[in-house]
């Protein structure tokens, strides 16, 4: 059973999600990283989506389900999908994806947060690349200190900036908001508060999984 975790930029779904994934065993596939992935291969494709992430705009559809449904049919364990889908368009062919890959989705949680939070959160909000060239948030999973034992080098995402997150925001309510509305309607749709602390989000995310 595949899962859709959805919520605000700064919600915590990449925290989450990686808790989750290495709780119980599924497979977490950001397409947020899955992006700048591309950007770090230095392809032209890469160059185009560099251009969009950094107005704070989307990626289309089609880009972005073509990019998704390579890296879906190269697993067979379970799925959490993070910052996907973002349209309306995006959710109705992740459907028709899960369909022909003999795939289910099982929930859409969003981890609901109050917009101020958001902003403070994304405002502050530090990022660590390993010498592997992967790259890990900073916070309770991670710390500053796991990120210098480790010869990482912190940085912030280009995106974080207070102009861009305004953007991302307008766009999220604009382009992404429509989503929940769209999984309300399926009886899929579960929320927990966001408005707590780490492990409280994640106790909560479990109990809605085990419904
Ligand atoms: P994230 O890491 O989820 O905050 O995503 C960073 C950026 O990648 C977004 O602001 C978009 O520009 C792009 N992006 C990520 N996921 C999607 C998606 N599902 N559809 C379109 N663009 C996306």
């Amino acid at each position: 059973m595949d899962i859709v975790l959805m919520g605000a930029p700064g919600a915590g779904k990449g925290t989450q999600a990686a808790k989750l994934e290495n709780a119980l065993g599924f497979k977490h596939i950001s397409t947020g990283d899955v992006l700048r992935a591309e950007i770090a291969s230095g392809s032209e494709l890469g160059n185009q989506i560099a251009a969009v992430i950094d107005r704070g705009d989307l990626i289309s559809d089609e880009m972005m389900v073509s990019i998704l449904k390579n890296v879906v049919s190269g697993t067979d364990k379970n799925i959490i999908f993070d910052g996907f889908p973002r349209t309306v368009a995006q959710a109705e062919m992740l459907n028709n994806m899960l369909v022909q890959l003999g795939r289910k989705l099982g929930k859409a949680i969003e981890i609901a947060l109050p917009e101020e939070e958001a902003v403070r959160r994304l405002s502050s909000r530090k990022q660590c690349k390993l010498p592997s060239g992967e790259v890990r948030q900073i916070g309770p999973d991670f710390t500053l200190a796991d990120c210098q034992a480790q010869r990482g080098e912190l940085f912030t995402r280009t995106d974080d900036t207070p102009e861009h997150i305004r953007h991302r925001f307008s766009v999220y309510h604009k382009q992404t908001e429509p989503v929940i509305c769209f999984y309300r309607s399926t009886g899929l749709y579960a929320e927990v508060n966001g408005n707590a602390d780490c492990q409280k989000v994640f106790d909560d995310l479990l109990a809605v999984l085990k419904q």
